[in-house]
C-alpha cells in the first residue's frame, strides 16, 4: 500500500524489531506526538520496555503481525534479519518501509553484491560459494580472502580469514557449507558509511560521511567532523550511496558502509536497511537524527537535508565495560564520564551485560574534532 497523505502525528507507528534501533526510533517517533507498538518476542527488548504497545512473538508469527497491523498507520523495521515475507504479508494491509525486496536484498551478501554490479559501485572482487564446484573452481587471485555467509552475519560473526585454498575448503566446512560469498582481503586505508533517507517521492537527504573504526569486527569508533575523509571521496561516497539506494527504489534510512583502500580507491562494502551504529551520533549532533528521518520516511513527511551542527566522537559501550580485569562485575563510572563537557550518554535498557553486546553509546559533541576527540580520550581513560 502506498501512502498518498502524510501520516500524521497521533498515529501509531510499529517497529518490527525490539532492540536499541528500535527503541530509538520509538523515542523519535514518540517526541513527535505518535503512538508506538513494537514487535518482539522478549518481554524485556529495549524497545518493548518504552513502547505504548508491546507485541510479544516472533518476527513470523501470523497472529503477532495481524495485532500490529490493527494497532498501526505504518510499519518500519529495526533488524536487518527480519523475515522479508513478514513485510511483504504487512505491505498487503498498511504502508511497510523499506520494502520487503530491498531488505532481502540486504539480507543477502550475494544478491547485495549484485546490485553493487548493477548500480556501477566498485565492491571487493568475489565470487559466490554454493556448491563444492564452485568452491573448486575459485580464482585463486581472491586469495587471501574473507569467507562470508550470505545471510544472517552480522558484527563480523559467520566470517573466516583464509590465505589459501586448503584453508577455504575447510573454513567453508566450518560454516556448515552454507551459501556464502568469499571476498578477495583488501588493504584498508580507512572504513567509513553515509547515512541517507530516501523518501516515496524519490526525496534523497543524506547525513555527512562518517569515519568509523571497527574492532574484532564490531563498530568501536565514529568520527565525524569537517576534514574527517577527504572532500573528493566523501562526494564519491554520497554519490554511490544514491544510486545504491535509487537502484533499490528505497523508502526510508539506508547506511551504505565503504572502504578506502591504500590506493585511495572507494569500494562499498555493504548496506543496512535501516538506521545504523555509525549513525547514532546523528542524535545529539544533527538538527535531524537519523531515527527523526526514518519516521518522516515511513510516514511521508517532507525531508530536509539535515545539518551536523557540532563535531561529533561516538564510542560503542559495549558489556565489557561492566566488567573489571578479574572478570567482576561492576558500574561504569557514569558521573565522571558526565562530568567531561559534550557528553551524551545512551544506555539501551539491556538487562544483562555481555562482552561484545551492545549496551550502549556516548557521544561527545564540541565546536571542534579536537575538542570531541580530547573528551572522548577522557571517557577512555575513566572506563578502562
Ligand atoms: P558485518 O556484516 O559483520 O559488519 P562486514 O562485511 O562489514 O561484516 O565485515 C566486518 C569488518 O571486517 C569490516 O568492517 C572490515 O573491517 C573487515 N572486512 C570485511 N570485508 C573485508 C575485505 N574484503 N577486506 C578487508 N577487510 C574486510
Ligand atoms: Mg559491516
Amino acid at each position: 500500500m502506498t501512502v498518498q497523505t502524510p501520516i500524521l502525528p497521533g498515529a501509531t507507528l510499529g517497529v518490527l524489531g525490539g532492540g536499541q534501533l528500535g527503541r530509538m526510533f520509538v523515542h523519535s517517533a514518540q517526541s513527535l506526538g505518535y503512538f508506538t507498538a513494537v514487535l518482539d518476542a522478549d518481554p524485556d527488548s529495549p524497545a518493548g520496555r518504552v513502547s505504548h504497545h508491546h507485541v510479544r512473538t516472533a518476527y513470523d508469527d501470523a497472529a503477532g503481525l495481524a495485532e500490529l497491523a490493527g494497532l498501526c498507520a505504518a510499519v518500519t523495521t529495526e533488524f536487518e534479519n527480519v523475515p522479508a515475507p513478514s513485510l511483504a504479508t504487512l505491505a498487503t494491509r498498511l504502508p511497510v518501509s523499506p520494502a520487503a525486496r530491498a531488505v532481502g536484498i540486504a539480507q543477502d551478501r550475494a544478491a547485495e553484491k549484485a546490485h553493487f554490479v548493477a548500480c556501477g559501485v566498485p565492491c571487493a572482487p568475489y565470487a559466490v560459494i554454493e556448491t563444492a564446484e564452485q568452491l573448486a573452481a575459485v580464482d585463486a587471485r581472491l586469495l587471501p580472502g574473507i569467507l562470508k555467509t550470505s545471510r544472517m552475519g552480522y558484527d563480523g560473526k559467520g566470517q573466516a580469514r583464509v590465505a589459501d585454498a586448503a584453508a577455504l575448503a575447510a573454513a567453508w566446512e566450518r560454516l556448515g557449507r552454507v551459501p556464502c560469498v568469499l571476498e578477495q582481503m583488501l588493504p584498508l586505508a580507512a572504513e567509513c558509511s553515509v547515512v541517507l533517507a530516501r523518501g516515496r517521492d524519490g526525496a534523497f537527504v543524506h547525513f555527512p560521511v562518517q569515519r568509523n573504526l571497527h574492532r574484532e569486527g564490531i563498530l568501536a569508533v565514529t568520527e565525524v567532523h569537517a576534514g574527517n575523509i577527504d572532500a573528493a571521496l566523501a562526494a564519491e561516497a554520497v554519490r554511490s550511496a544514491h544510486a545504491i539506494a535509487d537502484g533499490l527504489d528505497y523508502v526510508g534510512v539506508l547506511c551504505v558502509e565503504f572502504f578506502v583502500l591504500a590506493d585511495g580507491r572507494l569500494v562499498v562494502n555493504e548496506i543496512a536497511p535501516r538506521p545504523h551504529n555509525s549513525g547514532h551520533y546523528t542524535i545529539d549532533a544533527c538538527d535531524s537524527s537519523q531515527f527523526d528521518l526514518q519516521v518522516r520516511t515511513l510516514c511521508g513527511l517532507p525531508l530536509v537535508q539535515p545539518r551536523q551542527h557540532s563535531a561529533a566522537v561516538m564510542l560503542n559501550l559495549l558489556g565489557d565495560l561492566w566488567f573489571d580485569v578479574a572478570g567482576t562485575q561492576r558500574t561504569p563510572a557514569w558521573a565522571e564520564v558526565l562530568a567531561l563537557p559534550g557528553a551524551h550518554l545512551h544506555l539501551y535498557g539491556k538487562r544483562d551485560a555481555k562482552p561484545g553486546r551492545k549496551m550502549g553509546h556516548l557521544t561527545f559533541t564540541a565546536a571542534d574534532a579536537r575538542g570531541a576527540r580530547d573528551a572522548a580520550l577522557a571517557a577512555c581513560a575513566l572506563l578502562g
